[in-house]
């Protein structure tokens, strides 16, 4: 079990929560473990040249992930931004200073409909203008081969949630590199498993981004930034340090850049079979406890990490609510669980009635807490 007082959040008066919501920003993402901690600790004692860190940071990604080279990022979110004003801009200085006015350069970015997230805003946060093709149920390869035009500056592509509909990767990289144009990933939320540091980057993706701060544990305002050399070089050029482009409001400090490398080393050194199988222990708990409420439909999904959808990379014990359950709604489980001591925070879809949950997050013990709760709540 884990510790159950903070003097930090306490003297503030801010409620500590379980998080069985998996690694969602709101909730703070996820914990580093105390070896990124004390990493970040003793980085924070001296100075150093951020050119030369980053340099060196670089260097460690390019060898995990394959790459030509790497960049430490503030997050997915903010490789998302360099990626566009990479492709846009280059390593021009006059044109890093002159987005987000994209005025005479390319500025393009093909985009799946299946793959508009609340986080493409980042793309457009460079300067980019988004260019969709496809609907939300397929896409055809010649809608990709027609949508690319001389101010196409790239092709993205979005590994979310339930990615239907788009085309796969290694054929969209395909037709992009016959017209000239690189190919963008956002990955974010893809690792575990591991094999995805490298996977689409072997696919030919011509960068990648991930965040450091969720299924890597690093600080949770990190990412990685993995690609091309001459577009790492591109994306160095449009963010911090330099002030003179887009890329400064999303600043990595040295703590950061340490914490972010030493989970990063740790991540690819750790048995994932036996911390899937721990995340399956902690759903299988709580869906054994659920076992048998009339009205509900309690289930232990698997693991399907090959679906490429952010959400099956690990196992998810989910709460399914029929038309004969006679309880509490959904939305007021919810809100009985958040409201209750401690606080339990769950993944709960708009596009159906379940409550599911994810154990990437759950300390060990805390599926007991979250097991019995949903226990008095669902079956007082
Ligand atoms: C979490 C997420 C992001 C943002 O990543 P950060 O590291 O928090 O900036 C971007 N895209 C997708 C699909 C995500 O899941």
């Amino acid at each position: 079990m884990v510790s159950q007082s903070n003097a930090f959040y306490d003297r503030l008066g801010v409620k500590r929560i379980i998080n069985a919501a998996s690694w969602i920003t709101v909730y703070g993402g996820s914990i580093m473990p105390p070896a990124v901690v004390e990493a970040m600790e003793e980085a924070s004692r001296w100075f150093i040249d951020l050119h030369e860190l980053n340099q060196k940071a670089g260097e460690v990604i390019a060898r995990l992930t394959g790459a030509e080279a790497g960049l430490v990022t503030a997050g997915s979110a903010a490789g998302m931004v360099l990626e566009a004003a990479a492709c846009m801009a280059g390593s021009d200085p006059a044109k890093a200073w002159q987005l987000p006015d994209t005025t005479g350069m390319k500025n393009e970015i093909v985009i799946h409909r299946a793959h508009r997230v609340n986080y493409d805003h980042n793309f457009r946060a460079a300067g980019a203008t988004l260019v969709e093709i496809g609907d939300s149920s397929s896409t055809r390869e010649w809608e990709l081969d027609a949508a690319i035009n001389d101010s196409t500056a790239a092709v993205a592509y979005i590994f979310g949630p339930r990615p239907s509909g788009a085309l796969p990767l290694p054929n969209v990289v395909e037709i992009a590199h016959a017209r000239d144009v690189p190919v963008i990933v956002d990955a974010a939320a893809m690792l575990p498993p591991p094999e995805n540091l490298t996977r689409y980057l072997q696919q030919g993706a011509d960068m990648v981004s991930f965040s450091g701060g969720k299924g890597v544990m690093g600080p949770q305002s990190t990412g990685i930034l993995a690609g091309r050399a001459d577009l790492i070089e591109a994306a160095y050029a449009n963010s911090a340090p330099n002030s003179e482009a887009v890329g400064r409001a999303a600043k990595v400090c040295k703590e950061e850049i340490a914490g972010l490398i030493t989970a990063l080393e740790m991540f690819v050194d750790t048995d994932f079979e036996a911390v899937q199988a721990g995340w399956r222990a902690k759903c299988a708990h709580v869906a054994e406890r659920l076992d048998g409420i009339p009205g509900l439909r309690v289930e232990l999904l698997e693991a399907e990490p090959e679906t490429e959808d952010a959400w099956s990379n690990f196992a998810r014990a989910r709460i399914g609510f029929t038309r004969d359950w006679t309880g509490q709604s959904r939305d007021r489980v919810i809100q009985m669980l958040e409201d209750g001591e401690p606080g339990i925070r769950v993944n709960s879809p708009s596009f159906e009635q379940t409550i599911n949950i994810c154990p990437v997050n759950l300390r060990d013990g805390e599926e007991e807490i979250v097991a019995k709760r949903l226990m008095e709540i669902l079956a007082p």
